[in-house]
């Protein structure tokens, strides 16, 4: 869907957003008919949202294939015995999962997360230190039971999860590895637009490591609370902020700033805990068998979606990046029934089409205070107007993001 006209698009803008959704994200999403909302907690994406949801998965696959790592997509329905070995079957996870039961009975799981099934696969593929290291990743649904979904798509009980996956024979790898990965994340949150008000943050870690790392995006809308060193652009998670972290991180207590965030994404050492229950081992180069060391690395696609809407918009609606939006130009025609301004318009279409050039035609019959409202609220980069005070060979393209008005030849349009 590089291109499209609007008269043909079936998702229709909305005034209002059901009384039921309290978020903001969620509210735009839906009143732009980027999405649909299933039940609480569960969201449906329409042409306009998937289009945003590829654009992201896009930025993100291409740093993870930078890191060298291999995708594939692993199951959601789960086999009950390796989240056994490992205890997460019963016991600490057991809130969170969504489990079912086949025709004789026997349990699934919905997946939540995919280490077991990921170390499970390699255990079958890797054998020697010859093997390592070895990254794999997927984009896959999670299920969770989440008490709360009043987050919008920032907290689904059906979500897009990236996660990638290290497979490492020995600390220092994965040590290497984990600040690879960091890097990458900080890339991607630049690439889709919140690489300003995203920081790196401590955060409770677990038997293996006493730290893991969360990339948490300031926000009034979010579910965590963040203290903040702006000029080295690290903060600490409110659930450790304790004597020890600040010692370790060598940050100053008082200028520390607290803050509302979004966890957009985080990074975890898991050591070898997976790989021991589940016989995921490697010969190395003396031929002792050792446990392969782990670690996890997400990002819900839903929630960096969400997260978007929900800080770069204005009052009038979503404000997208180009970098994710929808479409780069919204051509707005507004002939008022003058066929020459029509055909001018039908015909710069056709001009950008056949170059390629990502763009939503509005060419619907409206008046212009409609047009410009649906513009606004589906937040599409740049609008062109063709209208009858269009002057010839000079378009008149506004920046969503900024309001300004610039002057952009045809040649210039055409050319981008
Ligand atoms: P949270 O503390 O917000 O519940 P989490 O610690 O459970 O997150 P992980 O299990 O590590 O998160 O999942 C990795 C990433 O998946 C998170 O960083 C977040 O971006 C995303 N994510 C987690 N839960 C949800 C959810 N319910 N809806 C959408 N995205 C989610
Ligand atoms: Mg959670």
């Amino acid at each position: 869907m590089g291109r499209m006209k609007q008269s043909k698009l079936f998702t229709k803008t909305r005034k209002d957003a059901p009384k039921d959704e309290v978020s903001k994200n969620a509210q735009l999403l839906l009143r732009a008919g980027y999405v649909h909302k299933e039940m609480a907690g569960v969201y449906s994406y329409l042409p306009l949202g998937f289009k945003v949801l590829k654009n992201i998965e896009a930025i993100v696959r291409d740093e993870m294939n930078m890191l060298g790592g291999q995708e594939g997509i692993l199951s959601s329905l789960q086999d009950p015995d390796i989240w056994k070995k490992t205890g997460r079957w019963d016991g600490e996870a057991d809130e969170v999962w969504l489990k079912t039961k086949l025709a004789n009975d026997s349990e699934l799981g919905l997946a939540f997360s995919h280490e077991e099934p990921w170390a499970r696969v390699l255990s079958e593929h890797v054998s020697s230190y010859r093997d390592l290291p070895l990254y794999t990743y997927h984009f896959a649904p999670k299920f969770r039971n989440e008490l709360r979904a009043k987050s919008g798509l920032m907290r689904g009980r059906e979500f897009l999860m990236k996660d990638l996956y290290s497979f490492t024979k020995n600390e220092d790898d994965l040590n290497t590895f984990y600040e690879d990965v960091r890097v990458a994340y900080e890339n991607i949150f630049r690439r889709v637009g919140i690489g300003n008000n995203t920081y790196f943050t401590y955060s409770s870690g677990g038997i293996f490591s006493k730290w893991s790392h969360e990339f948490q995006c300031v926000s009034d809308a979010g579910e965590d609370t963040i203290y903040i060193d702006t000029e080295k652009r690290i903060a600490i998670n409110k659930e450790i902020y304790t004597d020890e972290v600040i010692q370790e991180t060598g940050l100053e207590k008082d200028r520390l700033i607290e803050a509302k965030a979004i966890e957009v994404g985080n990074i975890f050492k898991l050591g070898t805990k997976y790989a021991e229950a589940l016989g995921l081992t490697y010969k190395d180069e003396e031929g002792n068998e050792n446990p392969v060391v782990m670690g996890s690395y997400g990002i819900g696609i839903g929630r960096l979606l969400g997260t978007v809407a929900e800080i770069l918009s204005d009052e009038k609606g979503i404000v997208w990046p180009e970098s994710i939006a929808p479409f780069k130009y919204h051509l707005v025609e507004l002939s008022g029934g003058d066929e020459a301004v029509k055909e001018r318009a039908d015909a710069l279409y056709q001009q950008m089409v056949e170059r390629g050039i990502e763009v939503l035609y509005d060419d619907r019959d409206a008046h212009a205070g409609e047009k410009f409202a649906d513009s606004d609220l589906m937040g599409i980069p740049y609008r062109i107007v063709v209208g009858k005070n269009s002057v010839g060979g000079v378009l008149e393209v506004v920046r969503r993001s900024t309001g300004e008005t610039l002057s952009m030849s045809y040649d210039e349009v055409l050319g981008s």
